[in-house]
C-alpha cells in the first residue's frame, strides 16, 4: 500500500495544527505511523487520498452505526440544509429528536442538546453539582468523559494511551472535589464516600468503551444505584458510545438499573455534531430557564445535526431487529480473532456489546483499567499496522472500543478474519524466530 499523499498532508498539517490533528488519538502516536488521510466514505469503506480503501472498524468512533452516506441521513441532511443551517431560535426538530430519546429511556422525561459528548457530561455535572448544593464527585479509573476540566483525572482513552493521567492546565483546586474510584470494584467507592460527605454524582460508563470495551458488572451498577441513593447522591451513566450502540436503550436496554441523568452524543447526531444529556423532570426543572443552573450555546440543538440524529435513530427504532444482526455480526468477528490467536499461540479475550467490539491480547478477563493495561501493547501495535496495510481500520490504541455497522456484512467480516489469520501467524512466526 503506498502512502505518500498522507505523509505528506500529515507533514503539512502539523505545520499549523498542533500534531497535525484536532483530536489526539487521530495522530495514531500509540501504534506509529502516518495516520490515512481521508478523502471520502462509502458504505462499509473508506477511501483515503492516496486511493487505498479500508474497511471501517471505527465509523469516526462510533457516530457511524448505518456507515458512511446513508442514503436516509444524507437526505435528511441535504433537505435541511437547504432551509438554513442555523437559527439559534427553536425548531420543531429538537423536540422530535428529544421525544423519540424521552421514549426510549425510561429514566429520561427531559433532554438538553449540546454539541459534544464533552460538553453533555459537562453540563450534567454542572447540574448535579448545582440540584445537590455539592461539589464532589465520583468518576472510574479508565472511563473517559470527554476533556473537561473535573474529568480530565486519570481519564482513559487517549490521555491514558500518552501516558498523562492528568493534564497540564487544569487546576487542582477542581481535581481535588473528582474522587477516583476503580471500575466494577463497590468497595471502592464506599470509600469514596467515606472520604467526602458532599458527593454531587456517580458519573460511569455503565459499559466502558475507553479502556478497551469492559461491561460492568449488573451487581456493581446494582450497588453503586445504592450508595446513591443512601447519601443522596445522583448517579449519570455517561451513554455516549453505549448509547443506541449496546442495545436501543443503549445499557438500560441490558441491565435493569437505572441513572438520575444520562448523557449522549456520537449515534444520536448521525455524524454531526451532537450530545444531550437528560434525565428527571424535578432534576432537569433545575436547569436555565426553568431553574438557575446555567448553560446553553449559540449552535446547541442546531437543525441539520438534529436532522441527522433524527433520521438514524427513527431508524434504529424502527428496526429493532438490527441489534441482534448487529451483536451476532461483531460475535462472529471475534470469535474469528479468537481462533486465529488460538491458532497463531497468541494470548486473546474477547467482549461484545451490540455493535460494540473489544478485544486484548492477554490471557485474563479484563475487568478495569488494571486489567485494561496488562494487554500485549507491541503484539496489538503490530496487529494494527499489518491490518491496515491489509485494507482493514481499526482503532488506533488498545484502549478504544470496535464497531459494526448495518453495512459490515458477514462477508466483510470473514474476510477481516482471513486477514487477521494471516497476520497473528506472521506476528508469532516472527516472535518465534
Ligand atoms: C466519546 C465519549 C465522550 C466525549 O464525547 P466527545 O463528543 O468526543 O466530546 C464522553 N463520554 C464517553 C463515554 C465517550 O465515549
Amino acid at each position: 500500500m503506498v502512502h505518500d499523499k498522507s505523509i505528506a498532508a500529515f507533514a503539512e498539517a502539523q505545520r499549523y495544527i498542533p500534531g497535525g490533528v484536532d483530536s489526539p488519538v487521530r495522530a495514531f502516536k500509540s501504534v506509529g505511523g502516518t495516520p490515512p488521510f481521508i478523502d471520502r466514505g462509502e458504505g462499509p469503506y473508506l477511501y483515503d487520498i492516496d486511493g487505498n480503501s479500508y474497511i471501517d472498524y471505527v465509523q469516526s468512533w462510533g457516530p457511524l452505526i448505518f456507515g458512511h452516506c446513508d442514503p436516509d441521513i444524507e437526505e435528511a441532511v441535504i433537505t435541511t440544509a437547504k432551509k438554513g443551517l442555523s437559527f439559534g431560535a427553536p425548531t420543531v426538530l429538537e423536540t422530535e429528536l428529544a421525544r423519540e430519546i424521552v421514549e426510549l429511556f425510561e429514566s429520561v422525561d427531559k433532554v438538553r442538546f449540546v454539541n459534544s459528548g464533552t460538553e453533555a457530561v459537562m453540563s450534567a455535572i454542572r447540574l448535579a453539582r448545582g440540584a445537590t448544593g455539592r461539589d464532589d464527585i465520583v468518576k472510574f479509573v479508565g472511563c473517559y468523559h470527554g476533556h473537561s476540566d473535573s474529568l480530565l483525572v486519570q481519564a482513559g482513552s487517549g490521555a491514558a494511551t500518552f501516558g498523562t493521567p492528568s493534564s497540564p492546565g487544569v487546576p487542582a483546586d477542581l481535581t481535588r472535589h473528582t474522587l477516583l474510584a476503580e471500575y466494577n470494584d463497590l468497595e471502592s467507592v464506599r470509600r469514596c464516600f467515606e472520604a467526602s460527605d458532599g458527593i454531587a454524582c456517580v458519573i460511569v460508563e455503565p459499559i466502558a468503551g475507553n479502556m478497551g470495551l469492559v461491561p460492568a458488572k449488573e451487581e456493581f451498577l446494582f450497588g453503586l444505584r445504592e450508595l446513591c441513593d443512601a447519601h443522596g447522591a445522583l448517579l449519570i451513566f455517561d451513554e455516549v458510545m453505549s448509547g443506541f450502540r449496546a442495545s436501543l436503550r443503549g445499557a438500560q436496554g441490558l441491565v435493569s438499573v437505572r441513572p438520575d441523568l444520562v448523557t449522549f452524543g456520537k449515534v444520536i447526531g448521525g455524524g454531526m455534531p451532537v450530545g444531550a444529556f437528560g434525565g428527571r423532570s424535578e432534576v432537569m426543572a433545575q436547569l436555565s430557564p426553568e431553574g438557575p443552573v446555567y448553560q446553553a450555546g449559540t449552535l446547541s440543538g442546531n437543525p441539520v445535526a438534529m436532522a441527522a440524529g433524527l433520521a438514524s435513530v427513527r431508524k434504529l427504532k424502527s428496526h429493532p431487529d438490527l441489534y441482534a444482526t448487529f451483536e451476532a455480526r461483531a460475535r462472529r468477528l471475534m470469535e474469528g480473532f479468537r481462533e486465529a490467536a488460538a491458532a497463531a499461540g497468541l494470548p486473546l479475550v474477547t467482549e461484545v456489546r451490540g455493535s460494540m467490539f473489544g478485544f486484548f491480547f492477554t490471557d485474563e478477563p479484563v475487568r478495569d483499567f488494571e486489567g485494561a493495561k496488562r494487554g500485549d501493547n507491541p503484539i496489538f501495535k503490530a496487529f494494527h499496522r499489518r491490518m491496515l496495510e491489509r485494507g482493514v481500520y481499526l482503532a488506533c490504541s488498545s484502549y478504544e472500543t470496535g464497531f459494526v455497522s448495518t453495512v459490515i456484512d458477514d462477508a466483510l467480516i470473514d474476510e477481516t478474519v482471513a486477514h487477521a489469520g494471516a497476520v497473528m501467524g506472521e506476528i508469532a512466526r516472527e516472535r518465534g524466530a
